[in-house]
């Protein structure tokens, strides 16, 4: 954690469902009552999550997970066992000196039009009394346009991890990876620039 209050950081957003964990169902994108981790069962981290994140701390950067959970208010998901899904997840990340500055999340869904869902920016507000970040240098990774709409959003690179062939036709992305580890060869590119 940090304690100097407005210490200047680069910081990650990463997603986290079909980002560093598997998005359940995300091969059969039809069903999508099975898109949430709502069971330990349904939990897991997806190949080179770790080194990836290893990576990424390696190079300096504060990581910060946002998460767009509307399972919790329609219902099948509780707030109890999401935290105990990230408590598994921080404690696993920790294991390997991997550690998640802060876990953001929306509980809410789309009807109900509040200011935190991505790609809205409000969980990213929330942090700025607390963090001075400097955005310019800071990246959103994520499997999701919503994800690169909020990179746009708050000035910051956005790297799209790759779900599918067909999606990433129309994709705005500007960078393509195939996983979190392979982002990171991005951003040595760009931060050299
Ligand atoms: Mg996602
Ligand atoms: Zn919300």
């Amino acid at each position: 954690m940090i304690n100097n209050k407005k210490f200047s950081i680069k910081a990650i957003f990463l997603d986290r469902d079909g980002t560093i964990v598997e998005e359940p169902g995300s091969l059969r994108r039809k069903n999508t009552s099975d898109a949430d981790v709502d069971s330990i069962s349904k939990l897991h981290i997806l190949p080179n999550a770790i080194k990836g994140l290893k990576k990424m701390i390696n190079m300096g950067y504060t990581i910060f997970i946002i998460t767009n959970q509307d399972a919790i208010n329609r219902g099948t998901l509780t707030i109890e066992l999401y935290n105990k899904i990230e408590n598994i997840l921080t404690d696993k990340f920790g294991k390997h000196g991997i550690t998640i500055e802060k876990w953001l999340f929306c509980p809410h869904t789309s009807e109900e039009i509040c200011t935190c869902r991505k790609p809205k920016t409000g969980l990213i507000d929330s942090l700025k009394g607390e963090y001075d970040i400097d955005f310019v240098n800071s990246y959103v990774i994520g499997d999701r346009e919503s994800d690169l709409l909020l990179a746009e959003k708050l000035k910051m690179t956005g790297i799209l991890v790759k779900r599918n062939e067909k999606e990433i036709e129309k994709t705005r992305a500007k960078f393509i990876a195939e996983n979190i580890y392979d982002a990171c060869r991005f951003i040595k590119i760009i931060k050299n620039k």
